[in-house]
């Protein structure tokens, strides 16, 4: 799936690994290009991702977690390895990255994994640029502490992580979960915004800040 905006594209692939959608969002004229949640665990899928950003032509030029769960950054030190990106995130989920061969073990995951360090530290309101785009980061904690959304305002997208799904919002029974503090956080950071807002989510199906207002049972 390929959005098409004003300024911006977004390309979305689901990937095996508890159904994570990873998103490329990138400016089809100066081709610079962000890895959202990179959870590639296949060499297909690595090939799916690589073939993409070959074809198109990117630079990849940021790599960023909306939070730092397994399923999220399985692939990060690949990505980092291969396109010379550190890894953006809130400091807040720096333990859940610290503890990712744990996450692993807990959920039957094998394999070796590396710790995931986050190297730029991205807080509430920063603003990071892909050529001529920009998006906003909103901390919308209570799926995990440093649970971060990247709003573009000029194309209208917010990319939510495992905060908001379509019908549905994070779980918040893993370690530093928090289910008030994540209906808050909803409500403020992300109900506030336009209806036709489309809503990316980590999991499952887009949906738009409208639908939800109006129908997710969790935020009546
Ligand atoms: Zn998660």
């Amino acid at each position: 799936m390929i959005g098409q905006f004003n300024m911006l594209k977004v390309a979305k692939f689901g990937f095996y690994m508890f159904g994570i959608n990873t998103y490329l969002v990138y400016d089809p004229e100066e081709k610079e290009c962000a890895v959202i949640d990179p959870g590639m665990s296949q060499q297909s899928e690595f090939d799916a991702i690589g073939k993409f950003i070959d074809r198109e032509g990117l630079k990849v030029t940021h790599l960023i977690n909306t939070h730092l769960h397994i399923d999220h950054a399985i692939s990060d030190n690949w990505v980092k390895g291969e396109y010379g990106v550190p890894v953006e995130a809130n400091i807040a989920d720096a333990p859940l990255g610290k503890y990712i061969l744990q996450q692993a073990q807990s959920f039957g995951i094998n394999g070796e994994f590396k710790a995931v360090e986050i190297e730029h530290a991205l807080k509430d309101g920063d603003v990071i640029k892909i050529g001529r785009g920009e998006l906003k980061v909103l901390h919308v904690p209570g799926h995990s502490p440093g649970s971060i959304c990247l709003y573009d305002k000029e194309d209208g997208f917010v990319i939510v992580g495992d905060a908001l799904f379509e019908g549905s919002i994070g779980r918040t029974d893993l370690p530093g979960g928090d289910h008030r503090q994540l209906i808050d956080a909803i409500k403020n950071k992300l109900l506030t915004l336009p209806d036709d807002t489309l809503v990316f989510p980590g999991h499952g199906n887009a949906t738009s800040i409208g639908q939800e207002r109006d129908t997710n049972p969790y935020l009546v």
